[in-house]
Parts: structure tokens; C-alpha cells; sequence
């Protein structure tokens, strides 16, 4: 399966990781089917320059949240090995990666291995 992003949420992916660096920012994906509509954050998500840690305990939409965002300030876009085991069960993980460019982007399945995201355009509400 081919895994699509609005190009809009994928802009806020790049905005919130530059707003948090040198921190690392870290959320979860709402999808709906193949497409990350959403970026969700958690109550209580703690961060500082070596990690983020999400309190998955205090998701309410836990099983829409098939995916992962983080950040690294370091401007490496590899997962860690924290990482790696942070992606089981999670369909789509992506990694932001400084300078957070538009294209400074990984996408991992939840074996770590690189994934093909395809950017798309949000339709407009018909009226
Ligand atoms: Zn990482």
C-alpha cells in the first residue's frame, strides 16, 4: 500500500519541528485509510533535547493513530534504535530532520525500512 500526506499536515510537520528545536518534537499520525490527515498530540508529552516521550496510555483515538512523527534536530533522518522499537505496530513513521526543508523527510514502516509517502492536496469542502 501506497501511504499519501496532505501536503498541508506535512507543512505543520516542518513548522512545529522548527519551533521546537533545538528540542525534539513528537506526535502521533491520524490516518484515515492510507492517508495521514491529522497530527496528533498528546497530553502530557514530555520533550527535551535527547527525546520526547508520548504517554500512549491518554490517547483516546489510539487505534486511528496508525502513525508517527518525530523530529531530529541533529539533521540525521536514520531511526534510532528507540526509534525502531517505538514504530512497532505503527503503519507510517516519519522522521523530520533539521534543517526541516520541505523535503528533509523520512518515512519508515514499522520494520524501520524506508517507505515512499506521496504528498497530495486536501480537496475543498463542497459547498
Ligand atoms: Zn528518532
Amino acid at each position: 500500500m501506497t501511504y499519501k500526506i496532505y501536503k498541508d499536515v506535512l507543512f505543520s510537520i516542518m513548522g512545529f519541528s522548527k519551533s521546537f528545536y533545538p528540542k525534539e518534537f513528537s506526535a502521533l499520525l491520524y490516518l484515515s485509510e492510507n492517508i495521514i490527515e491529522e497530527i496528533y498530540f498528546l497530553p502530557l508529552t514530555v520533550s527535551n533535547e535527547n527525546s520526547a516521550v508520548l504517554r500512549l496510555d491518554m490517547s483516546p483515538m489510539i487505534f486511528s493513530l496508525k502513525g508517527s512523527v518525530h523530529s531530529h534536530p541533529s539533521g540525521y533522518g536514520g531511526p534510532s534504535r528507540a526509534d525502531l522499537h517505538f514504530f512497532l505496530g505503527k503503519d507510517v513513521n516519519i522522521i523530520a530532520y533539521h534543517p526541516f526543508g520541505v523535503e528533509d523527510y523520512k518515512a519508515y514502516n514499522q520494520k524501520g525500512e524506508p517507505i515512499f509517502l506521496e504528498v497530495i492536496l486536501r480537496k475543498r469542502n463542497k459547498k
